[in-house]
């Protein structure tokens, strides 16, 4: 017997674009559960950066902007059932998902005075439990002892060609090639980096989405969810 008054906290890692968002917005929604996207956390202190902090050469004075980070306040609101990420007060979250933001943003997040940052105020969020998390250091770094850990996969590809639609939908004006370089060379930096790279938890359970639709994600991953309530 399923126990759904029991209050757990899902943790969902993974890749670029393998739907993180899309399964953990379902999954939040089925259990009554709130959801945080901590990627828009590290796109808004990197939107930020971009604004205050952008050097010539293409590149931002991190060191200005960990000197400043603490006047970074990140929020998140609904509006109309989508939940909107706001930057000291302002809603920045269609900027933030920009191919600018996300050219710089695995750089930003290599920082580990940024992750302390966000990782403090995630804690924070979900010390209640009832919460979906998602992101790359969630199960690993965040709450290591979450209990229902799922970590998403899939081909390059795949990913690219969601993510060129998402942002077409979006307004945003790009090329797949550059989509699909971007995917690559994030998990690359995301992978390699110092501080909480992006590796499954030891207890985490692997889904590869790549030959899956949102639905079928949706229901092997409600099962796994279940049988830790
Ligand atoms: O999830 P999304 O792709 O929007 O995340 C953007 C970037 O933020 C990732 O490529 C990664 O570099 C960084 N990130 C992170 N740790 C998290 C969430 C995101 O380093 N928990």
């Amino acid at each position: 017997m399923r126990n759904h008054s029991k209050k757990i906290i899902i943790a969902i890692d993974g890749k670029a674009s393998t739907g993180k968002t899309t399964l953990a917005k379902r999954l939040a929604k089925h259990y009554s559960y709130a959801h945080i996207d901590t990627g828009a956390m590290y796109r808004a202190v990197t939107f930020y950066a971009l604004k205050h902090y952008r050097k010539a050469n293409h590149q931002i004075d991190m060191p200005r902007l960990i000197e400043n980070i603490h006047n970074i306040h990140i929020e998140f609101k609904i509006d109309s059932f989508k939940q909107r990420c706001l930057l000291n007060g302002i809603d920045v979250d269609d900027q933030i998902r920009s191919i600018d933001v996300s050219d710089f943003v695995s750089l930003v997040s290599t920082y580990s005075p940024v992750r302390t940052y966000l990782v403090s105020l995630q804690q924070k969020i979900g010390q209640k439990k009832a919460i979906v998390m998602e992101g790359r250091d969630i199960g690993t770094v965040v709450f290591p002892k979450a209990e229902c850990k799922i970590y998403l996969t899939a081909n390059p590809e795949i990913r690219a060609k969601r993510r060129y639609r998402e942002l077409i939908q979006l307004g945003h004006q790009t090329d797949f090639n550059v989509v699909l370089k971007n995917v690559i060379k994030r998990d690359y930096i995301d992978q390699s980096r110092k501080h909480s790279p992006l590796t499954k938890a030891s207890d985490a359970i692997q889904i590869d989405v790549s030959d899956l639709n949102a639905e079928q994600v949706y229901l092997k991953s409600k099962k796994i969810v279940d049988q830790k309530l």
